[in-house]
């Protein structure tokens, strides 16, 4: 190969795992080299500018934690404003607070008190719990009901569940749903974590911040990439794939584990969201950066609001255009985003064989969602690489 030096890592997949390391390796001194097979960086958290708007392309994004060495980090690279997610719920045209609190009770039954709550919801858990007449819930509606009673669980959970699932809540396994947590406060706040927010100018700006100082390529697909297609200066016609090891002296992968060798034991199984994009002629759709529609006859899971993550107050008027993304949740098939591992048994066992021939692989780190077929949100996914020792 000609005029070329050695990187010491080259990295699959710039998604936040993949440019966090790429971040904590060139802090410690090496060079690395990301490469992605999508036209931009950034894998799920990144935004495309749409009318001045960030649009979370690939599913709304909420940064939250209560890791506060996670939150100092990412802040000392982008601050990160004031959002809060307060998500509001829709069914037949009623409108309810979530997560379930003081205010979704006054809006469901027209309780005050915390006492007057905690009496209905009890009385209808009792009646749940009644009819099933001593036996353990034996799937996700039976447990649903003894949790939260019927109302909740008719109005609020069951329409949405399906919709995610593409089951009927008596097909699912009730272990689904372990605890539903109510409050009997009058707070909105989805998270109880001690920090959330989005990162101020959009999550495009943390992203080049993590991978400053790192050569990146985007559009090149590592198991169908040349190595030229790569480093241009170089001539060399061999797949990345084969080569890689000519280029990096390590690797980290972010990518399909099942992917990565070849399929050999199966393909594992996704849950994805397909997205509808529109671009509206008012400043202010619907007032909220995230609605649920939880009646099962609305196709759409929600409605994503993309403005309200990032101007709050007069400022949404700012901007006389406004976008929005209706959410439908879809059964995966190759081709399609991979999104949502599927927690059963056949898909984790399967896993399991990919991982015993990873754990074999020394030369390679398996890391992030895809590499690890897990769901991680952002923060664990940083925590994870900052715990890494990169040498
Ligand atoms: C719809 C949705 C909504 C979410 N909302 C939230 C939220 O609100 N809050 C939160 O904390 N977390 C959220 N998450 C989780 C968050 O997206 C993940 O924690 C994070 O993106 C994980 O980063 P990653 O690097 O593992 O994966 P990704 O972001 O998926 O990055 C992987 C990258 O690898 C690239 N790649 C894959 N294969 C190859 C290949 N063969 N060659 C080259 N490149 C390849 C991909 O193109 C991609 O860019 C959400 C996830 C989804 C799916």
């Amino acid at each position: 190969m000609k005029n070329f030096t050695k990187y010491d890592y080259l990295i699959v997949g710039s998604g936040l795992f993949g440019a966090t390391f790429a971040y904590c390796a060139t802090q410690a001194g090496k060079r690395c080299l990301v490469i992605d097979r999508r036209p931009q960086l950034g894998g799920n958290v990144y935004c495309e500018d749409v009318e001045g708007i960030h649009v979370h392309k690939y599913g709304a994004h909420i940064f939250h934690t209560n890791d506060k060495q996670v939150w100092d980090f990412v802040n000392s690279l982008v601050p990160f404003n004031r959002y809060t997610n307060s998500p509001v719920a829709n069914y037949k045209g009623k409108l309810y607070n979530l997560p379930f609190n003081m205010n979704t009770f006054y809006q469901m039954w027209g309780v005050i008190t915390p006492e007057q709550a905690q009496a209905k919801i009890d009385e209808q858990k009792a009646e749940a719990v009644a009819k099933l007449g001593g036996m353990e819930p034996q799937n996700l509606e039976e447990q649903a009901l003894t949790l939260v009673g019927k109302d909740i669980y008719e109005k609020l959970i069951k329409g949405y569940t399906e919709k995610q699932w593409g089951r009927s809540c008596t097909e699912l396994p009730a272990f689904i749903i372990r605890r539903l947590p109510v409050r009997l406060v009058y707070d909105n706040n989805y998270f109880n974590d001690a920090y959330q927010g989005i990162p101020v100018g959009g999550y495009n700006v943390l992203i080049e911040k993590l991978l400053e100082g790192s050569d990146c390529v985007t559009g090149v697909d590592y198991f169908i990439a040349k190595v030229g297609d790569v480093l241009p200066n170089v001539v060399n016609e061999k797949l990345l794939k084969q080569a890689w090891h000519d280029i990096a002296d390590k690797m980290v992968f972010t990518g399909k584990i099942d992917q990565f060798y070849d399929y050999r034991f199966g393909q594992l199984q996704y849950r994805t969201v397909r997205f509808e994009q529109e671009t509206l002629d008012m400043p202010n759709y619907q007032g909220n950066a995230v609605i649920n529609y939880t009646e099962r006859e609305v196709p759409f899971t929600r409605i994503i609001e993309h403005k309200h993550f990032e101007s709050f107050g007069q400022a949404v008027y700012d901007n006389p255009k406004t976008v929005i993304s209706r959410e439908y949740s879809t059964e995966w098939t190759p081709g399609m985003e991979p999104f949502y591992p599927v927690n059963d048994d056949k898909n984790a066992a399967l896993y399991k064989q990919y991982k015993s021939l990873a754990d074999q692989q020394t030369d390679v780190l398996f890391g992030g969602r895809l590499a690890e077929y897990a769901y991680y949100d952002m923060a664990p996914v940083i925590a994870k690489v900052m715990q890494l020792t990169i040498d």
